[in-house]
């Protein structure tokens, strides 16, 4: 397994870290603008290799040297300043976005390369790199809200004294500020939340959830603010999406992919099933009406900027 990763600043390096650390693949390929960067990252992370699963990591002065990969992970453009939203980054990245996959498709197998677009704003810059690419949506994935519902799981795991893994939540939508989180999906143990906090009484007002939706959608916006981007999450979030489609294993994720014909053309981020070939299947989630609607909107904020470029 050929791993390809485009643009190796913080968000790259922790990835290529993380990748590493599955065991799963054989080389890792880092190209990067700054060539400076792309090699000594190249080197310290070959260094790490040395500790750990013997993978071949090397730095490409071209496009050429990524062919042959399996999968292409694009994590290559501004990111967020203090202060800054993701919508902020949309023509800047939009542009990072028309370099890259044109050249990154000059090299690659068009029938079985899967693209991961980490990239933000996410799921315009999915709806930009599929359509430059011409790939099946399936296999132009988005992380989308991968990072949010592990934020929640794990808030809903601290404040419900659960382990994250009995909890069954996700956040859908746009991976931004109109991002929406599922409640009537969530499942713990099998039970609805309702249930289980009235099983183990704990209570869990309007204002306990609105508390945690703020905590979910700002929590880039503290990490950034205490270290100046973001990083391990996402780094790990992309290495359980590579091991999912590595090992064929069906999981169920929150990625975000296009979707729809026309104007109805929306990549966002619903539960999906992901194996070998990408995404292979798409979930409509139990939601109350006004999550549903939450829902709509968040569809038309991902639109409008789409139509922005
Ligand atoms: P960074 O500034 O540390 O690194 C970006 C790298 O991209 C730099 O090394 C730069 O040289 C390279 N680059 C820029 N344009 C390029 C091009 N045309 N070709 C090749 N390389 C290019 O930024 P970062 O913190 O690593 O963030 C990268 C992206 O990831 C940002 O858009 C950020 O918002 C996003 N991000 C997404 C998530 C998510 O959940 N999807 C989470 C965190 C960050």
């Amino acid at each position: 397994m050929k791993v390809a990763i485009i643009g190796v600043g913080s968000v790259g390096s922790a990835v290529a870290t993380a990748v590493k650390n599955t065991g799963l693949v054989h080389e890792i390929v880092l190209f990067d603008r700054d060539g400076v960067r792309a090699r000594a990252a190249a080197e310290d992370l070959g260094h790490a290799a040395s500790f750990g699963f013997d993978v071949k990591i090397s730095a490409a002065n071209n496009y050429r040297t990524i062919r042959g990969s399996d999968i292409v992970i694009i994590a290559a453009g501004a990111n967020q300043k203090p202060g800054q939203t993701r919508t902020d980054l949309l023509q800047n990245n939009a542009d990072v976005i028309r370099d890259i996959i044109p050249r990154v498709m000059a090299n690659v197998d068009p029938k079985r390369v899967i693209l991961i677009i980490v990239t933000n704003p996410l799921d315009v810059m999915v709806m930009l790199a599929q359509k430059l690419s011409s790939l099946p949506p399936a296999r132009v994935i988005g992380t989308g809200t991968m990072l949010d519902s592990a934020r929640l799981r794990t808030i809903l795991a601290r404040g419900l004294a659960v382990s994250p893994q009995s909890i069954h939540s996700y956040v859908l939508g746009e991976h931004g500020d109109s991002s929406v989180i599922d409640w009537s999906g969530i499942t713990i143990g099998g039970l609805s939340i309702e249930d289980f906090c009235r099983q183990m009484k704990v209570p869990l007002s309007a204002t306990t959830r609105s508390a945690i939706e703020n905590h979910v959608r700002n929590a880039a916006y503290e990490i950034i603010r205490g270290r100046g981007a973001t990083w391990d999450g996402i780094g790990a979030a992309v290495a359980d999406l590579l091991k999912c489609i590595v090992n064929d294993e069906h999981r169920i994720l929150t990625v975000s992919i296009v979707a729809g014909t026309g104007a109805n053309v929306l990549a966002m981020s619903l539960p999906r099933v992901v194996g070998a070939n990408g995404v292979v299947a798409t979930l409509n989630p139990k939601m109350s009406p006004a999550e549903s609607a939450a829902l709509r909107r968040s569809g038309k904020i991902i639109q409008k900027n789409f139509s922005r470029l």
